[in-house]
């Protein structure tokens, strides 16, 4: 049995296979070998079946995508019939007696810098295809899977870290746990990891893929993966799996019940969703509401702009299965640390200092009233509000405000139903607008308060750096004085506010938001029973 230790990001228990996300290369070892033909022909081999692996994902993308996209799987056979390429990754095998990894790497890195320092632009985006080709050849050298969609029932999935585009297209239905090799409390794969109520550890450090496709157990609670598990683990396992699954079942007791301390005082108990597939977890879990729909994932998914008809039915969809609760949509979130290919967003040295948010909605209007359109016209259909986030000042709010009324009167004008009183909130998630947060309130219907954010830009802790965990402390009290602030500005004009950034879920933090005066928590789905049952024992 191998025992590895992490950081624990949500308690819970799981065993499954480890799946390891190809993206997530070990680094490829230099390797010195004495059979140079034997390393030859497993190139070839390998260059063999990555022929075939296309020319089936070619067929396939032709029936389902269509001539146009399906292209890129020629280009990459034509890449992969080029002798220059290859004939540099046998001779660099010969000359230098080394391992056929280690030759594809080193050349594809060779071809794809060259690609990508030429001045035409279809050259340049070569560079890409020659990465790809290179990835596909080391799984085959290495004996590993190629898609995500090969992952099986219950597994462990395994990464250096995951990127919003990654989750977008894991299967989630099967994933039973998830261990990352860096990684923090807000990056994607904690949030993921407590929206579906699995366990998961961080900042494990590199752990070799040799161990793809073998048994392990993820222990959520003390921050352990056991892989090769002995008897007497897995029986460990099955008791506390046994009492974790009594506790959930003692928790659905609190379905249907109220939100509200023993002194009657009702706190607003929201979910906050990512994927359409959250949903479900929303209504299995009894939310009062969505409290935070983060918008991204229909720009993540898709290949070009989502269009206004492709965003109005999925916002719809949410609408009418929420059956008249609240559902906040938080505009477009994009930048930072979630990047989309199409959008073409510039390359910056601080990127979450940088363009993303409100500031590319405010500067590509036409892109951020096709949302507010789409967001609109879904209104019609069940109660929608909406949000916008990275708020810095009063005069973003008042442009985007603005933005929101011309849509309102281009529908009007075209007959299009619409809820004209729909509320509209931001997020405070910056020092900036917690500091501002009694001229803020004069604009605006509510106040969400995002700690992730809030407590990176206050306390000058990249969210996304594992090295810094222990620097991006949401309870400092900087963060509890900021948060008491705006919710004593929002109050005295009137206007409701809310937390739904991940320290809403804080059990110890609890009484003291509710003692402030805070009005909603927006939590992930699987905790929403915990903090009812959390707040219905306060006094
Ligand atoms: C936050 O910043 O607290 C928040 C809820 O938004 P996100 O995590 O999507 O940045
Ligand atoms: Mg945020």
């Amino acid at each position: 049995m191998i025992e590895i230790n992490g950081k624990s990001v949500y308690n819970s228990l799981a065993m499954g296979k480890l799946y390891f996300l190809n993206k997530e290369k070990d680094p490829v070892k230099r390797v010195k070998i004495s059979d140079i033909r034997k390393e030859v022909l497993r190139v070839e081999e390998a260059r063999r079946i990555a022929k075939n692996e296309l020319r089936e994902l070619y067929e396939k993308a032709l029936v389902s995508v269509g001539e146009a996209n399906a292209q890129v799987f020629q280009i990459h056979i034509m890449m992969l019939e080029d002798e220059d390429f290859f004939g540099a990754i046998t001779s660099m095998i010969g000359m230098q007696n080394i391992n056929a990894e280690f030759a594809v790497i080193h050349t594809s890195e060779v071809f794809a810098r060259t690609f990508g320092n030429m001045a035409d632009e279809y050259m340049r985006a070569r560079a890409a295809d020659v990465q790809d080709i290179a990835d596909r050849l080391l799984n085959i050298l290495l004996g590993k899977d190629k898609d995500d969609d090969k992952i099986s029932q219950n597994s462990i999935i395994v990464a250096s870290d995951l990127t919003p585009s990654e989750t977008v297209r894991l299967d989630k239905d099967k994933i039973a746990g998830f261990v990352t090799f860096r990684g923090s409390q807000t990056s994607h794969t904690s949030i993921l990891a407590r929206t579906m109520n699995l366990p998961a550890i961080i900042n494990t450090g590199v752990i070799s893929a040799e161990y793809h496709g073998r048994t392990a157990i993820l222990d959520g609670y003390s921050g352990t993966l056991y892989i090769d598990p002995d008897n007497d683990k897995i029986e460990d396992f099955k008791h506390r799996k046994k009492l974790e699954d009594e506790r959930a079942e003692l928790l659905r007791t609190l379905h249907g019940k109220t939100t509200e301390t023993k002194s009657g005082r009702r706190i607003k108990l929201y979910a906050n969703i990512s994927y359409p597939q959250d949903l479900r977890e929303v209504l299995a879990n009894d939310a009062e509401g969505i409290g935070l729909f983060r918008s991204e994932f229909l720009y993540l998914e898709n290949q070009d702009f989502p269009t206004e008809d492709q965003q109005f039915v999925k916002y719809k969809e949410v609408a009418e299965a929420l059956g008249g609760k609240t559902v906040i949509i938080r505009t477009l979130d994009i930048g930072a640390d979630k990047k989309i290919g199409y959008f073409n967003l510039p390359q910056e040295e601080n990127p979450a200092l940088g363009y993303r948010a409100i500031r590319i909605c405010l500067s590509d209007i036409k892109l951020f009233k096709t949302q507010l359109r789409a967001i609109l016209r879904a209104s019609a259909f069940g109660n929608i509000s909406v949000m916008f986030p990275m708020i810095v000042s009063q005069s973003e709010v008042r442009r985007a405000k603005s933005c929101l009324k011309e849509c309102m009167q281009e529908l009007k004008s075209e007959g299009i139903p619409f809820n004209p009183k729909i509320e509209v909130g931001i997020m405070i998630e910056t020092p900036a607008a917690a500091i501002i947060s009694d001229l803020l309130a004069e604009e605006v219907d509510f106040f969400s308060i995002g700690t992730n954010d809030l407590t990176q830009y206050t306390l000058a802790a990249d969210r996304q750096n594992s090295r810094l965990e222990d620097f991006v402390d949401a309870r400092h009290e900087s963060i509890i004085r900021l948060i008491e602030l705006t919710v004593k500005n929002a109050h005295r004009k009137g206007k409701w506010v809310g937390i739904c950034g991940e320290l809403a879920t804080d059990e110890q933090l609890c009484k003291r938001f509710v003692d402030m005066g805070v009005d909603e928590l927006s939590v992930a789905p699987s905790q929403v029973l915990k903090v009812r049952e959390k707040i219905r024992n306060l006094d």
